[in-house]
């Protein structure tokens, strides 16, 4: 059975006060819940520690994650937060790869290949984001463009290693746009991504968790969910709102 996590990104938002009050918010609406789905929520470098505070606090179900790394240990790098600094403030996944951070932070495939070993060796999980931009899919390309992201940075791994990553599906045009893929889309580049994966890691494909991200809401979270190869959310806007959030959770 993969399994199935809806996990926030709440990006360059909220000051710390109220990310503690989304954090409890968030903790309250999902104690009660008895599905089996895994939330993670993603807050900036900032808040993690006082949101940390909150979910140990409460015993809380809901587990923290740090939106990147460095791709160094430590050392002079101005600005940089190292995965071990991560790990003290209690995150156990890493999202690397988010489209944002490859187009206006210049990430390359290259760089994102250091911080996926850095991440694993720590013994945290890494989100790893793959999607292709509007003209990409106009063109036809987008299996071309996913599949060259996964072989640029997860093929490099080892089997062992790769069994701790989590993907995320995050068409560029849906993220943030309020256009959504269709269910039918998702579950096509799903499916597609499952195989690429198991060209390579035939024994760990069927239990990688596959993501999807891009304008998922309360609206469509369950009509997306119920898809075979989709095994929960990276949500962005709706993940600021914790009632909208825990109505996604509450779509499986
Ligand atoms: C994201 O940035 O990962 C994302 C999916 O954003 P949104 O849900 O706002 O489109």
């Amino acid at each position: 059975m993969r399994k199935k996590i809806v996990a926030g990104n709440w990006k360059m938002n909220t000051s710390i006060a109220e990310g503690e009050l989304l954090a409890n918010q968030i903790d309250f609406l999902t104690s009660t819940l008895d599905n089996d789905v895994q939330i993670i929520i993603t807050p900036p470098y900032t808040h993690l520690q006082k949101v940390g505070m909150v979910l140990k606090d409460h015993k809380s179900k809901v587990e923290l994650a740090a939106q990147n790394c460095a791709d160094h240990t430590s050392g002079a790098y101005t600005g940089e937060v190292s995965v071990e600094m991560l790990k003290e403030l209690t995150c156990k996944y890493v999202i690397l790869g988010h489209s944002e951070r490859r187009e206006y932070y210049g990430e390359t495939n290259e760089t994102l290949l250091k911080k996926i070993n850095l991440v694993l060796s720590a013994g945290l999980k890494p989100i790893f984001c793959v999607g292709e931009k509007l003209e990409e899919r106009e063109a036809n390309k987008h299996f071309e463009v996913v599949a060259s992201q996964i072989k640029e940075v997860l093929y490099k791994l080892r089997g062992v290693e790769f069994a701790n990553v989590i993907v995320a599906y995050e068409p560029v045009w849906a993220i943030g746009t309020g256009k959504t893929a269709t269910s039918d889309q998702a579950e096509e580049m799903h499916a597609y991504i499952r195989r690429v994966i198991a060209d390579k890691f035939a024994q760990y494909a069927d239990e990688t968790p596959i993501l999807y991200g891009g304008s998922c809401k309360p609206s469509n979270a369950a009509e997306i969910f119920s898809k075979e190869n989709v095994d929960g959310g990276l949500i962005g806007g709706a993940s600021l709102n914790a009632q909208d959030f825990v109505t996604i959770i509450k779509s499986f």
